[in-house]
């Protein structure tokens, strides 16, 4: 017998009710405590903070929920989700465990860090609106500003943000964000969060900072009077060279809600998929942070002490200027509690470490060209060593003059320390840096190619 199209389409009540008796039937197990105490270290919080079996089956991991739609109980009745650009139970639960890592509510998940900072921008910024920015920053995020909101009417100042009085004049009456990054890609130059939050919170402008190199095991923003952190979860978070995906984090709910209502109105939310990924990597992030740290630093050291190489940036250096910066700032970090000893001495510095070759653009060219177990390619903070120049890959959408003045320099390698053992890293250095005299003789200019054109280098 056909059913007719208005039967119910529930279950009977008495088999619902047999199933229910039945799961109470069951001898209880033990349930896992779902609140973690407010003293947990930072390993057991990137492990078990926002994190919950999923409540049908159990599984300890969240399962990927790949689905467009969610089949609705009656006309505006749901369970929550409706349509994953809208939200996803995958990406709620990255939401949720990303927002336990930095003692915020859930963060806000996107498709790329780009795609985090387009919506963060566009939720905030409106024609006429100005925005001051770091003069040192991920070139992507230059590009935004120039190429796609100037001709929307939203202006921003590229300001020397490690000077607290730069950025102090450089905030007009239309000014509407101040957007730092720190430390910077690719010089690794620092923001004094807690002087700048100081004036932005005077002035009722919101402080966003993009602390993807740092991420909150290492450093804490909002702690220090910032209003918003943003991360490409492509880099640190999840770790792996797998996924590209980015976050925002922040206190303020009105702020959350404008945010949802943006990505799902751009369109910007993260794939499950990808936020399964990165749920996983999260969990190692204190670890592998802190592995990565240990590494940049002996990194850092050796190449300071070759006599080919000329300029070191690495903010754990003694001699890196704004090393006193770092150490007060990073004071934020939380110890491990674990095995670590020395942990509450110990300060962690990141894993990028950028250089620059003796004998200019031809010798570091030769250094990249060169290396064995480095990989020449974009991206950093991931397991894999990778070498970058960035005049060439990441930021070659920066202008020329502004490169100039902030020291983005044609010859700048950018080094993001993998989890390799570190000796085999700096022996593939010296190999690459052991070629420098022989390679920059015989050849007297390299082709570097800049957007698509190529561009002669002297
Ligand atoms: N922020 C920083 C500091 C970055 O280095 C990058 C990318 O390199 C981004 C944002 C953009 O992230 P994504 O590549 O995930 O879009």
């Amino acid at each position: 017998m056909s059913r007719s199209s208005n039967q119910p389409r529930r279950l009977s009540k008495s088999f619902e009710t047999r199933s229910a008796a039945a799961h109470r039937a069951e001898p209880s197990r033990p349930v896992l405590k779902r609140k973690l105490s407010a003293d947990a270290g930072i390993d057991t919080v990137a492990i078990r903070g926002g994190r919950k079996p999923d409540p049908t089956t159990g599984a300890i991991l969240t399962p990927i929920y790949q689905t467009t739609t969610y089949a609705q109980d009656a006309v505006g009745v749901h369970k929550g989700h409706t349509y994953s650009r809208a939200s996803n139970p995958t990406v709620s639960a990255l939401e949720d465990a990303l927002g336990a890592l930095e003692n915020t509510p859930s963060a806000v998940c996107f498709s790329t860090g780009l795609a985090a900072i387009t919506t963060l921008f566009l939720a905030l910024l409106k024609a006429g609106d100005h925005v001051v920015v770091s003069d040192v920053v991920y070139g992507g995020t230059v590009r935004l500003l120039n190429l796609v909101l100037e001709p929307l009417g939203i202006a921003a100042s590229f300001v020397d943000t490690s000077d607290v009085k730069a950025v102090e004049d450089a905030i007009t009456s239309r000014t509407k964000l101040v957007f730092v990054e720190t430390p910077a890609n690719p010089t690794l130059k620092l923001v004094d969060v807690e002087a700048i939050a100081k004036i932005t919170k005077k002035l009722g402008i919101p402080l966003a900072v993009d602390n993807t190199f740092l991420t909150p095991v290492l450093f804490r923003p909002l702690d220090l009077g910032a209003d918003i952190t943003v991360y490409s979860t492509t880099k640190y978070i999840e770790g792996h060279n797998a996924t590209v995906g980015g976050s925002i984090s922040t206190r303020d709910a009105k702020l959350l809600d404008r945010l949802r209502l943006f990505r799902k109105s751009l369109g910007s939310i993260q794939a499950p998929f990808d936020a399964w990924l990165t749920l996983k990597g999260l969990k190692t992030l204190p670890l592998r942070i802190r592995q990565h740290s240990r590494s940049a630093l002996e990194v850092a050291r050796y190449l300071q002490s070759h006599p080919k190489v000329s300029k070191v940036f690495y903010p754990g250096l003694s001699e890196f200027p704004q090393h006193e910066l770092a150490l007060r700032q990073n004071r934020s970090q939380l110890p491990a509690k674990r095995s670590l000893k020395n942990a509450d001495s110990e300060t962690f510095f990141g894993g990028i470490v950028a250089f620059e070759v003796a004998g200019g653009v031809d010798s570091g060219v030769t250094v990249m060209n060169n290396v064995q177990l480095c990989t020449l390619a974009e991206n950093l903070g991931a397991t894999e060593t990778l070498i970058t120049h960035p005049v060439s890959m990441t930021h070659g959408d920066v202008p020329r003059e502004q490169r100039e003045r902030t020291g983005i320099t044609d010859g700048l390698i950018r080094l993001s320390v993998g989890l390799e053992d570190a000796v085999d890293i700096i022996a593939d250095l010296e190999q690459a840096l052991d070629q420098v005299v022989t390679k920059t003789t015989t050849t007297r200019t390299t082709t570097i190619k800049t957007r698509g054109r190529a561009r002669q280098l002297a």
